[in-house]
């Protein structure tokens, strides 16, 4: 009889990690926090990047992009082994490389640089990678398995429960702020794994909830955690959890 497996992504490395962190806690969740090592603490804002579109809810439809300006604040290097506590950290790009687009060598040094500075800050080994812009390639794919890279994520979603084939490659089964994550919440907790493991692998950018419309909301969020947690058949774990067993 297979398992069932739920973890979290959340990319950037952003203050507002701090709020998913206190709900995750709350909720008895676990997940892993990508970072770009070589832009600690720059702060600046954002508007509608990321997972989220105007075509995710109806007033955004209406007024096409009524969204406004959100902070975008990444955590100071002297606070990241202490938020991130109880977590994994993974690799994100040192300076948030499309890896697909930039040169081999820009490619590896964005991978390299990144590992060796987030290993000396968590004092462990770093396993995961999740794609900047979900930019890949073949040599990133190749680089990342030479480096001991356990799993890398790439963006868009795949709306399944399937532990993914290529591991160095796989698309999350969704973002926490897209219209049918509840729906894929309440189908993965119904599911019945039959010999194969399932695996509900949500990420997201926790600035996305200052927008406070549609799904993109910290209630939605709050919702959706306070419904996935607390199943007795559900296996609640980081990113390397999950793949560790594959
Ligand atoms: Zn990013």
């Amino acid at each position: 009889m297979g398992k069932k497996y739920f973890t979290l992504s959340f990319d950037d490395g952003l203050e507002q990690d701090k709020r998913v962190l206190a709900l995750m806690k709350k909720y008895g969740l676990k997940g892993t926090f990508n970072l770009n090592s070589g832009m600690f603490g720059l702060q600046g804002e954002v508007k509608g990047i990321g997972t989220f579109s105007f075509q995710d809810c109806e007033a955004g439809v209406q007024h096409r992009w009524p969204f406004s300006y959100v902070p975008h604040n990444r955590i100071p290097k002297d606070e990241i082994c202490e938020v991130y506590a109880g977590m994994e950290i993974a690799t994100h790009g040192f300076l948030h490389e499309a890896l697909g687009k930039v040169s081999e060598s820009e490619m590896r040094s964005s991978v390299r640089k990144d590992k060796e500075n987030l290993e000396q800050i968590a004092g462990t080994t770093i396993v995961g990678h999740a794609y900047a812009s979900g930019s890949t390639s073949s040599a990133a794919e190749h680089y990342l398995k030479e480096q001991g890279y356990l799993y890398a994520r790439a963006v868009f979603p795949s709306g399944n429960f399937e532990f993914p084939e290529n591991p160095l490659n796989f698309r999350p089964s969704s973002s926490v702020i897209m219209k049918n994550s509840m729906k894929l919440a309440k189908d993965f907790i119904a599911a019945e794994p039959t010999d194969r493991d399932l695996l509900l692998f949500f990420w997201g950018h926790a600035y996305e909830m200052d927008y406070g419309k549609g799904a993109a909301s910290w209630d939605s969020l709050e919702r959706l955690f306070a419904t996935i947690s607390g199943h007795d058949d559900i296996v609640y774990c980081t990113n390397r959890e999950a793949f560790l067993h594959i």
